[in-house]
């Protein structure tokens, strides 16, 4: 079965929707393997995002992903990168589909509501970033 790296981000937790965004995620059949509520520093938060630091929103992304507590989630389906990535939509809530978790709740591109891993060598290196094996269960 494969896996995939959530968080639902600072947006997520301000808006009281972590339950809303559990419940759509069960329902499209992701198992919770792994979930915390934890506050990233500007410093985790841009080790985290480290690919995107030549970005020009790469700045604004970290203040944003530290400004209050996320919840990281290790998430297994079948195909669980690529139906977590359907799941939430695009980027741009504006381009999402409709029915898509970032359709639905997310305010704009910055502030999207939930991160997906965009592949399985990526699902692994952020799992680590939050969980050791011991928490996947
Ligand atoms: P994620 O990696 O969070 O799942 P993604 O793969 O859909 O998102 P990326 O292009 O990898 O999108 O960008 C990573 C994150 O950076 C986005 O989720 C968003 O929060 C932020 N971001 C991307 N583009 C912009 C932008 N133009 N302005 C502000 N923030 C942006």
């Amino acid at each position: 079965m494969e896996r995939t790296l959530t968080i639902l981000k600072p947006d997520c937790v301000r808006k009281q929707l972590i339950g809303a965004v559990i419940d759509k995620i069960e329902r499209a059949g992701f198992r919770i393997v792994a979930m915390k509520k934890t506050k990233l520093t500007t410093e985790t938060a841009g080790a985290f995002y480290a690919v995107h630091r030549e970005r020009p929103f790469y700045g604004e992304l970290v203040e944003f992903m530290s400004s209050g507590p996320c919840v990281p989630m290790i998430l297994e389906k079948e195909n669980a990168v690529e139906d977590f990535r359907k799941l939430i939509g695009a980027t741009d809530p504006a381009e999402a589909s409709e029915g898509t978790i970032r359709k639905l709740y997310a305010d704009s591109k910055g502030e999207n509501i939930v991160h997906g891993s965009d592949s399985d060598e990526n699902a692994r290196i952020e799992s680590s970033f939050f969980f050791s094996t011991e928490d996947a269960v």
